[in-house]
């Protein structure tokens, strides 16, 4: 057999609901399978029945635990997926929590759709679900194996690389990104480079642009934190519960223990972020070499004065009436949902406070709508104005910008045949596509659902 063939069922034309098959050496592989998140379009699609039979799919690779790459794969299940399942064990570990509040949210009714799976669903995939270690070839099938790169874009991201041996001996390396990290991150080792790619599905969010100076990210959180302090407001930071507040909880325990600011009252306000808090902790290992050594101190990074963990709605809502200044960290990171979206309703009709985006919104969010300078937004069937001041920055962006994607690709500029850019929206993917050619690179932007084959 001489050809394989890349089929993207999600994931192209916008920047979640990755969901790619790969058919390669006789076998149905499947790499991720996440979410649409952001419009309410978006958000009914999720319910529709898969466009192929989950039950011809023998395997299915995991890249990360966001919901945007794993979010359906209970589902998948559901429609009669009996393959294995493969990630890394933080993938696995993050995984378990993410679908566990997913069913928590869809039986309470706060999800757009009807509940897409239940319990029963997810110990199912829980039991299929196995994990590889970064690094250690694994043998899929006869004349296939796999090989887990550090993709630094969260805890347990991986990058895949598929290689196919001919029997005549030839290689053929496939590999899929999936997000690619904005390194140097804050606690995360740096991305890896794969450097013999043959064919490549790479990532695009920030295809088109690229983020700030890496000293300019710090200073303005450090100035939004002494501005709220002076003006004795709140600041409020819609989080995403993986990677982004561990992100901010190890800068907050930073500054704080070195003086910079003072210490004010801060509160993560999702008990999903602080569940993923403690498995970040259960794997430090993982963290750079930077962070390690504030570890080997005997620093408990994500633990410093005035901060504290609020579990319960009845804790959440009294948030509220505790002094100024305070910092609020809550999700979801959209503001598409979750308690942040009562904080909002609360503080941002007082210019006194501060809102501080730190992540990408998706367009249709309630986040993208404050981003893009809405005056008056709705939130519950509420008009609330925003007079808060809207603060954005980009910086800490889990996502590779333009130049580091293309530098990322260009590692394997003599061996590729082929990169096809996902993961984003349009006209960022187009873009990166562009940019990936004028380097001599053949690039393009895949069409959802059609089969493109690959030479072995
Ligand atoms: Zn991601």
């Amino acid at each position: 057999m001489n050809e394989a063939y890349i089929t993207f069922w999600g994931g192209v034309g916008a920047v979640t609901g990755a969901n790619f098959c790969l058919e390669i050496a006789g076998k149905r592989i499947l790499v991720d399978c996440g979410l649409l998140q952001g419009t309410p379009e978006a958000l009914l699609e999720n319910s529709r029945k898969f466009d192929y039979d989950p039950s011809t799919m023998d395997y299915l690779f995991v890249t990360h635990a966001h919901a945007d790459h794993i979010g359906k794969i209970p589902k998948l299940v559901k429609e009669g997926f009996r393959g294995i399942i493969y990630s890394t064990e933080e993938t696995k570990a993050l995984a378990v929590l993410m679908f566990a509040d997913a069913v928590h949210l869809m039986q309470k009714g706060e999800t757009a759709t009807e509940p897409l799976f239940d319990e029963t669903d997810v110990s199912k995939t829980m039991s299929l679900w196995h994990t590889i270690a970064y690094h250690k070839p694994f043998s899929v099938t006869t004349n296939l194996s796999v090989v887990l790169f550090d993709a630094g874009h969260i805890l347990g991201s991986a990058i895949y690389k598929f290689v196919y041996t001919h029997p005549a001996g030839k290689i053929t390396n496939i590999v899929f990104t999936g997000d690619t990290g904005n390194s140097p991150s804050v606690l995360l080792r740096d991305t890896e480079t794969i450097a013999d790619a043959h064919y490549m599905v790479l990532d695009s969010v920030y295809g088109d642009r690229n983020h700030e100076e890496r000293d300019l990210r710090e200073q303005k959180f450090v100035s939004a934190i002494r501005e709220i302090i002076q003006k004795k407001g709140t600041l409020i930071i819609p989080t995403f519960s993986i990677e982004r507040t561990q992100v901010i909880l190890y800068m907050l325990n930073n500054l704080v223990e070195d003086n910079v600011i003072p210490s004010i009252p801060i509160f993560l306000d999702s008990p999903l972020a602080a569940k993923v808090t403690e498995v970040y902790r259960q794997f430090s290992e993982e963290f750079n070499r930077a962070v390690q050594k504030d570890m080997d101190g005997g620093d408990e990074i994500f633990t410093f004065p005035k901060l504290s963990i609020t579990w319960s709605r009845r804790e959440s809502q009294a948030i509220h009436k505790t002094a100024n200044p305070k910092i609020i960290l809550a999700g979801s990171g959209m503001s598409s949902g979750g308690r942040v979206v009562d904080h909002e309703a609360s503080f941002l009709p007082d210019p006194n406070n501060i809102l501080l985006l730190m992540g990408y919104q998706a367009p249709g969010t309630l986040g993208r709508q404050i981003e893009e300078g809405a005056k008056e937004i709705v939130i519950k069937g509420e008009k609330v104005p925003v007079r808060a001041k809207i603060e954005k920055i980009s910086g800490f962006s889990g996502h590779r910008d333009s130049d580091h994607l293309v530098e990322f690709a260009l590692e394997s500029a003599p061996t590729l045949r082929q990169v096809f850019v996902v993961l984003g929206e349009p006209k960022s993917s187009l873009y990166l596509a562009q940019r990936l050619q004028d380097e001599g690179v053949k690039a393009m932007y895949p069409e959802r659902g059609k089969r493109y084959p690959l030479s072995l």
